[in-house]
């Protein structure tokens, strides 16, 4: 029994156009004819028909960037210490299937604590619930000063944090070989983070470039590829040295870097939405509103370098960093689509093949994913608009009529909770010091008095 979906219009990802009049026939799971519907294959009396004559259809979305037992984290605490990592694994189902009912069919997390993100990979891959198609690293390996390395040093990285710390390659290696061991799909490396290079006043790479080549090696060797953490130049270039296969960030990328992803087919994937929504959302009482500034000087910095980047051909994955509270799941994943568009000159069906096509090739199931063509998944988005049109109709969860993945309509339960409960964990005892003088100038009760 087939199904014979008809699309008014369909945008497959192998042009950057949509044509009209469209069929997809789907078998199973997967695509067995895709085309003019005049061309189509006759449904047969057990198959059926599903008009979508006046919609649009795109592949399923994805966002390779997503941290799933982030769980909408306030801050550095939160993400690393107060919920225990059993309940990080239940929260981040639902961060699953929210991602999911924003039309992102499949996702990528470079990032998790635990093997919060495998358990809930393979408790999807094994039909238990309902969700996205999960590809993921382990815990991010960071070296002393790289990005997860921000507690000091008494304290070190926690066992439960979303990073590991290595002190030297050795140490890199057997955490690779553990995370081989335990089910990733790709290594993620914190090759900068805070440590600013004194000499030249920049954000400096956290390894020397013999530590980021022998660690990049064996990933490889073991058939893993790598995602690198890189805002700054000197990470960047190193990371592209040592034949990281996808750079985040990148802000600050130099030629001679540019001229190493395209010789050693490297990918970049900017980010915008962590930094935009940080510097248009940020507000004075949220404690990270003195770096709001600092979030917008490095978009219209990196800007440049990264258009330099494009315009020589290297090719762009479309990623939002969503897992943060600036970035809750189910939220901001489209309007990356739309800076792909605003910032780096993308038409929108260029930022479409991105981040359909382009980041399938992250995925553990890049070969089936991505692009709608016969014998891969039959994982698909109805639209009542058309995003070639305006790609900011992605954003509103209203212009979507249906999520099929695999073949099938997604059916998702409905998440009502107290984000308290959820993700809130930390919090200020007083944000105030109350002196004898501060005393003087606020409300205050009186005990004696009651
Ligand atoms: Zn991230």
């Amino acid at each position: 029994m087939a199904k014979h979906i008809r699309c008014g219009s369909l945008f497959t990802g192998l042009t950057t156009r949509a044509e009209r009049d469209q069929t997809i026939v789907a078998q199973g799971d997967r695509i067995a004819y895709v085309g003019a519907t005049q061309a189509a294959p006759k449904p047969a009396a057990t198959d059926t028909v599903v008009d979508y004559g006046q919609a649009f259809v795109t592949p399923g979305l994805i966002d390779v960037h997503v941290h799933l037992s982030y769980g909408n984290a306030h801050n550095e605490e939160d993400l690393d210490l107060y919920a225990p990592v059993e309940f990080r694994a239940i929260r981040a189902m639902m961060g699953a299937q929210q991602v999911l009912a924003a039309g992102y069919t499949s996702l990528a997390d470079p990032a998790i604590t635990g093997r919060v993100t495998i358990a809930v990979r393979d408790a999807i891959n094994a039909g238990l619930y309902v969700g996205p198609r999960i590809s993921c690293s382990g815990r991010q390996i960071t070296p002393r000063q790289g990005l997860a390395d921000y507690y000091p040093t008494w304290i070190g990285v926690p066992e439960t944090s979303v990073g590991v710390l290595v002190r030297n390659v050795t140490e890199a290696i057997e955490e690779i070989r553990a995370e081989v061991k335990d089910g990733v799909d790709f290594i993620k490396i914190a090759a900068d983070g805070v440590y600013v290079n004194p000499q030249t006043g920049e954000l400096g790479g956290c390894f020397a470039q013999d530590e980021l080549d022998a660690i990049v090696a064996e990933a490889h060797r073991l058939g893993k590829k790598v995602i690198s953490h890189a805002r700054g130049r000197e990470a960047t270039l190193q990371s592209a040295r040592a034949g990281c296969d996808v750079i985040f960030h990148a802000f600050y990328i130099d030629d001679e870097a540019i001229d190493t992803c395209l010789e050693k087919n490297l990918v970049l994937c900017p980010t915008f939405a962590l930094m935009v929504n940080g510097y248009e959302f940020t507000q004075a009482t949220d404690g990270n509103h003195k770096h709001r500034d600092l979030m917008k000087r490095i978009v219209d910095e990196g800007v440049p370098n990264l258009l330099k980047a494009k315009k020589a051909g290297v090719k762009f994955l479309v990623g939002t960093d969503s897992g943060f509270a600036i970035t809750p799941y189910g939220e901001w994943h489209a309007r990356e689509l739309e800076f792909y568009v605003t910032l780096m000159g993308f038409t929108p069906g260029e930022a479409l093949q991105a981040t359909t096509v382009n980041n399938a090739t992250m995925l553990r199931d890049h070969a089936d994913v991505g692009a709608l063509a016969v014998g891969r998944y039959a994982d698909f988005v109805v639209l009542d608009k058309d995003p070639l049109a305006d790609i900011r109709v992605l954003q509103d969860k209203k212009n979507i009529r249906a999520i099929y993945k695999g073949g099938e309509p997604v059916k998702l339960p409905k998440h009502v909770f107290d984000p308290a409960k959820v993700s809130r964990f930390s919090y200020d005892m007083w944000r105030d010091m109350y002196t004898q003088a501060r005393v003087k100038e606020v409300p205050t009760r009186s005990i004696a008095a009651e």
